[in-house]
């Protein structure tokens, strides 16, 4: 997900981010992206403005929802529809942003959910395939979710 340049973003028409939480901006289960998923951020924020940005987490908790409204004022935390894949969560983002729904960028580490869901909205999908992970901390849900990314690759032949 970091190595989404802006000229890459310029080229797949992208004119608003809709970001997944657990796995993309951090290992499942953090209160807060990684530091250097937040430089990125900062990053996105100065090229599309921060009312441009959403965060669309099955999980919008509410300690992520504090730390986006004090370090990223403006980045809406997506919150009261209806979980990826249903495609609630992006529509809702085309309304604010006030952008066609195919120039948004659903950034997911889950093919059933987020890009599932961006499929369904006539967004764009962008697949994290490497997603954060923390084995050590988190060791039960990481493995379920490795797993559970590794089924979904295989149900939809994405395998290897
Ligand atoms: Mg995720």
């Amino acid at each position: 997900m970091l190595d989404l340049s802006p000229a890459r973003l310029e080229e797949l028409g992208v004119a608003a981010l809709a970001l997944d939480f657990d796995g993309v901006l951090a290992p499942h289960g953090a209160g807060r992206p990684l530091p250097v998923v937040e430089d990125w951020l900062q990053r996105m924020v100065g090229l599309y403005g921060a009312d441009r940005l959403f965060i669309l987490s099955n999980r919008p908790e509410a300690s992520r929802l504090a730390w986006f409204s004090e370090k990223l004022p403006g980045v809406r935390v997506v919150t009261g529809v209806r979980k990826k894949p249903y495609c609630d969560g992006l529509l809702i983002v085309g309304e604010l942003a006030a952008v066609p729904l195919a120039s948004i960028l659903m950034v997911d580490d889950r093919l059933l959910t987020g890009c599932l869901a961006a499929v369904r909205a006539g967004s764009q999908p962008y697949y994290v395939r490497a997603p954060f992970i923390d084995l050590r901390q988190k060791t039960r849900s990481e493995l379920f979710f490795m797993l559970l990314r590794w089924g979904e690759r295989l149900l939809v032949g994405l395998l290897p």
